[in-house]
């Protein structure tokens, strides 16, 4: 970090000052006790690994870009709440803003959206509604969709089946027709980018059925949402992300590829009669507030306004446009994912499972069994970590390993493999860094 940074907090934090007296440390604050105190956090926080790095290429993480830091600091000087109006009253404001955007960007000029703390709290959002309309029917998602889908439903009381994938890790059309003919069902989750290995289901083909079926669809794109600006998908992949305004609702985090911080996720329905089914009286919150305030349309209550001033800001900065700076950055993380996946593939010694949609990339150190590839999977792990380059491993299930698969001795359920989501802008630039590290690891 540059001192620039500080002074460009603290210029806005002065110019802040001058609308509240009291916006800084109160005078009885002990602050060298403050400085001793910090300084023993410092210490317990250097045992983490460097996620904002480029060499970092392991987990779904992305560091918040400077403009979201730096506002979610000053807000916090605030601390405004969003749950309402009068707790929150610019930041609600800034919330509806930059919801709206969000809406705009997958082409709902209408909408019923929020922000939340997370991809999983907006699901369940998402499926809340689907019981209020559909109380006794099944909640389906693929058997790669999020893990928590399962257990949101158990939550709100729901039935839940897993529909099997096909080789691209995609929902199966076959397994779920086979499930719509035998269960009634509420909802179908569609995955637009799954956490494990960047798949997308085809949604244009359940927008079909659910001509037939009549269920609600919920878009869940927590990761891959942002990839709705990307120029550069294969053409099933960017027809997908076309039909997303047919769906009823949808999730994005704005935490995992919107360079915020933690605790920012957004769910949007597409018709805003939804509202409907949030309405509650509590005698606390609704006393001021002559408009409909956050509160009245959002599972949870209280919510973080800083979160809502930070996105805002950086979409002040970066606007969602096609082709824009943030857009072309979008594009990017798929275009490094393609060139290590291109690598990958050339060279005898390693593997691939199947060609990245998005921007994660999922591979193995090829071996005659899978136990064998897996424990070479789990030596690469540990061997790149020693020089720095930080890798994610997952357990892939056998029976949706492509065909060029199928001369390994399958000895065991499933298969470790190496995983690496590139979603940092400027990962392209370090691809043959990255892989130059993973290949002198295997040959230690
Ligand atoms: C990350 C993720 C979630 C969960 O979101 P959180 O923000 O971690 O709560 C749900 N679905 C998908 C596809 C995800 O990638």
């Amino acid at each position: 970090m540059t001192n620039k940074e500080l002074v460009i907090l603290q210029g806005a934090l002065e110019k802040l000052q001058t609308h509240f007296k009291h916006l800084i440390s109160s005078p009885d604050t002990d602050l060298d006790k403050v400085a001793g105190t910090l300084d023993q956090v410092v210490d317990r926080l250097s045992d983490n690994y460097p996620y904002f790095d480029t060499d970092y290429a392991g987990q779904m993480l992305k560091p918040p870009h400077t403009i979201a830091r730096l506002a979610y600091s000053l807000a916090l000087y605030i601390n405004p709440n969003n749950h309402a109006l009068d707790g929150g009253r610019a930041s609600s404001v800034m919330e509806k803003e930059a919801v709206a955007q969000i809406a705009d960007m997958f082409g709902w000029r209408e909408h019923l959206g929020h922000l939340t703390g997370g991809g999983t709290m907006a699901n369940m959002e998402a499926l809340w509604v689907g019981r209020k309309i559909h109380p006794t029917k099944c909640v389906v998602a693929s058997e790669m969709a999020h893990y928590t889908h399962e257990r949101i439903s158990e939550v709100l009381g729901l039935k839940f089946e897993k529909v099997g994938c096909d080789l691209n890790g995609r929902m199966d059309m076959k397994a779920l027709e086979g499930i719509l003919n035998t269960t009634q069902v509420g909802t179908v989750v569609v995955t637009l980018g799954t956490t494990g290995s960047g798949s997308v289901d085809p949604l244009i083909e359940v927008l079909e059925l659910q001509k037939i079926y009549k269920f609600r669809i919920h878009v869940d794109a927590a990761y891959g949402g942002y990839f709705k600006l990307a120029h550069n998908l294969s053409m099933y992949t960017q027809a997908q992300y076309e039909t997303i305004h047919l769906a009823d609702s949808l999730v994005i985090d704005p935490h995992k590829h919107g360079l915020q911080p933690y605790g920012c996720g957004c769910i949007l329905f597409k018709d805003p009669q939804v509202g409907q089914y949030y309405k509650h009286d509590s005698p606390y919150t609704y006393f001021s507030s002559a408009e409909l305030h956050l509160g009245e349309i959002s599972l949870e209550c209280s919510r973080a306004g800083a979160a809502a001033v930070a996105l805002w800001a950086t979409m002040q900065m970066f606007p969602l446009k096609k082709r824009g700076e943030f857009a072309q950055g979008i594009s990017r993380c798929h275009e490094a994912a393609m060139k290590l996946n291109g690598l990958i593939r050339e060279d005898d010694e390693f593997i691939t499972v199947l060609e990245p949609e998005l921007d994660i990339v999922v591979w193995a150190p090829n071996g005659e069994s899978f136990s064998l590839i897996s424990e070479a999977s789990n030596k690469i792990f540990e061997m790149t970590a020693k020089q720095g380059l930080h890798l994610a491993l997952i357990k892939y299930p056998v029976h949706l390993l492509p065909a060029h698969w199928d001369g390994i001795v399958k000895d065991q359920a499933y298969v470790t493999c190496l995983r690496s989501c590139l979603m940092k802008h400027n990962h392209l630039e370090k691809v043959e860094k990255i892989w130059k590290g993973i290949k002198s690891a295997y040959q230690h």
